[in-house]
C-alpha cells in the first residue's frame, strides 16, 4: 500500500509541477492570471491535452513544438519530475503526517521559485508572500522547530545574509535575502546555517565546473536562488542524516 500511495504521490507530483513550471514562469511577468490555458511561446497557439502530458509530450515531440518546431526548454521536463520525485520522497519518508505536508508545501515555493530565477533571475515577492503566511500557520499548528526557533532561525538568516550582501558587493541580491529569511523561519537557527553552508557550496562546485569547462574569468552566469533551493531540498531529507554524520566525526 505504502508503495502504490507513494507512485500516486509521483504522478500528482509531475503534475503539479508542470502548474509550478507555469506559476514560476507567469508570475513574475504578471500573465498568470491573465490568460489560462498553456500556450507556445514561440507561435502563441494553444496546447491541446496531448501536448500537456508531464515530461511525456515532451519526450514524444522530441522537445520541440508540434506545430513551429522551436525548442521546447529542458526546464519544463526537469521542474516535472524533480517535482513528482520529492512528492514520493515525502510520502515514502515521512507517511500521513504534518512533515508530509511541510515537504509538499516546500515544494510548492521552491519549484516556481527556482523555474523564475532561471528564467528571469528574480525570486518574485507575489511567491513569498503568497506562501508565508501557510508556513507560518503550519508552524503555529505544528511547531516543530517552535515558533520560537523559527523566528531566529528568520532573524539569523535576515542578519548573515544581510552582512554578506553588503560585504560582498553583488552575487547575492535582495531576493536571495528574502528566500533565505523564509527558510530560515522553516528550518529554524540549525538546519538553517547547513542549509546556508550548502547552497554556497553547491554554487562554488558548479562555479568551479563551468570554469573548468568554459575557462578562465567567465563570469557566473546562473542565478543563485536554485542553489538555494537545492540545499533546502537536502536539508529537508537529509538535514539530520548530514549533521549526526558530521557529529560522528568530531567524536
Ligand atoms: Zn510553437
Amino acid at each position: 500500500m505504502h508503495t502504490i500511495v507513494t507512485i500516486v504521490f509521483f504522478i500528482y507530483g509531475l503534475v503539479f509541477g508542470s502548474f509550478f513550471n507555469v506559476v514560476g514562469l507567469r508570475v513574475p511577468n504578471g500573465t498568470f492570471l491573465a490568460q489560462t490555458r498553456s500556450y507556445c511561446d514561440t507561435c502563441q497557439r494553444t496546447l491541446t491535452w496531448k501536448e500537456l502530458i508531464p515530461v511525456w509530450s515532451f519526450l514524444r515531440q522530441r522537445g520541440k513544438c508540434s506545430q513551429c518546431s522551436e525548442k521546447i526548454s529542458l526546464l519544463y521536463p526537469i521542474m516535472e519530475l524533480a517535482t513528482g520525485i520529492l512528492a514520493a520522497i515525502s510520502f515514502y519518508r515521512y507517511g500521513w503526517n504534518e512533515q508530509t505536508f511541510l515537504g509538499l508545501l516546500l515544494i510548492a515555493l521552491i519549484i516556481p521559485i527556482t523555474v523564475s530565477d532561471l528564467a528571469y533571475r528574480k525570486i518574485p515577492n507575489k511567491l513569498l508572500l503568497f506562501f508565508t503566511p501557510f508556513f507560518v500557520g503550519l508552524r503555529i499548528l505544528y511547531p516543530q522547530p517552535s515558533l520560537w526557533e523559527s523566528l531566529m532561525g528568520a532573524g539569523l538568516a535576515f542578519g548573515l545574509v544581510f552582512v554578506i550582501i553588503l560585504v560582498s558587493n553583488g552575487g547575492m541580491g535582495a531576493g536571495d535575502l528574502k528566500y533565505f529569511t523564509l527558510l530560515g523561519f522553516i528550518f529554524g537557527p540549525y538546519h538553517f546555517l547547513l542549509l546556508f553552508f550548502l547552497a554556497t557550496l553547491y554554487g562554488a562546485i558548479t562555479g568551479m565546473i563551468i570554469m573548468k569547462l568554459k575557462g578562465g574569468d567567465r563570469k557566473m552566469t546562473i542565478p543563485f536562488g536554485p542553489y538555494i533551493s537545492l540545499a533546502a531540498v537536502t536539508v529537508f531529507y537529509y538535514g539530520e542524516t548530514i549533521i549526526q554524520w558530521y557529529l560522528s566525526l568530531l567524536s
